[in-house]
């Protein structure tokens, strides 16, 4: 099992997990030859802080603000962390709405906090796409499907909470 596969199946909740495309990776540069490289990109998954480090490195921003300004625009963000489906898309076909980069974190099991919590560990993914746009979608392990925003969807599939 990879360590992206541990992530993605809750089992690193004291690691973030980083993707970058090759394409933004070769435009601006930097970051450390230590992940894995998937079909499209480039997947590191490292201990928070390291992470948030190769995160400023490689995007030149703070990955806990990147988080906060992503976090009020909902949209897919691939269960695998390696794309995502941009919500401005829609209104801008003429556009490039590749994912440039996400930023992602997992949450144990947490029955008092209710909602998607109280159903499983909650991996949090927020995705910046090339027109400048930033987006979020969070999911349950094990109810990938079940949750979260669905391809070609808006809205979480649990409703708000
Ligand atoms: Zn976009």
């Amino acid at each position: 099992m990879s360590k992206l596969d541990e992530f993605l199946a809750g089992e690193r909740h004291d690691d973030v997990a980083l993707f970058l495309t090759e394409a933004y990776l070769d435009s601006q540069g930097k970051l450390p030859k230590m992940g894995e490289t998937v079909e499209s990109g480039y997947v590191l998954v490292v201990p928070g802080d390291d992470g948030r480090r190769a995160f400023a490195s490689g995007t030149g921003m703070d990955a806990m603000e990147f988080a906060r300004g992503a976090m009020n625009e909902r949209g897919h963000v691939s269960r695998t962390l390696d794309g995502g489906e941009c919500p401005e898309a829609d209104a801008d076909d003429a556009g490039d709405h590749e994912v440039e980069f996400i930023f992602a974190f997992s949450e144990a099991q947490n029955e008092e906090v209710g909602g998607l919590y109280e159903r499983g560990e909650v991996v949090h993914a927020y995705a910046h796409c090339a027109c400048g746009a930033s987006y979020s979608d969070k999911w349950v392990v094990g109810e990938e499907t079940e949750t979260g925003v669905q391809p070609g969807g808006s809205e979480p599939v649990e409703g708000s909470e």
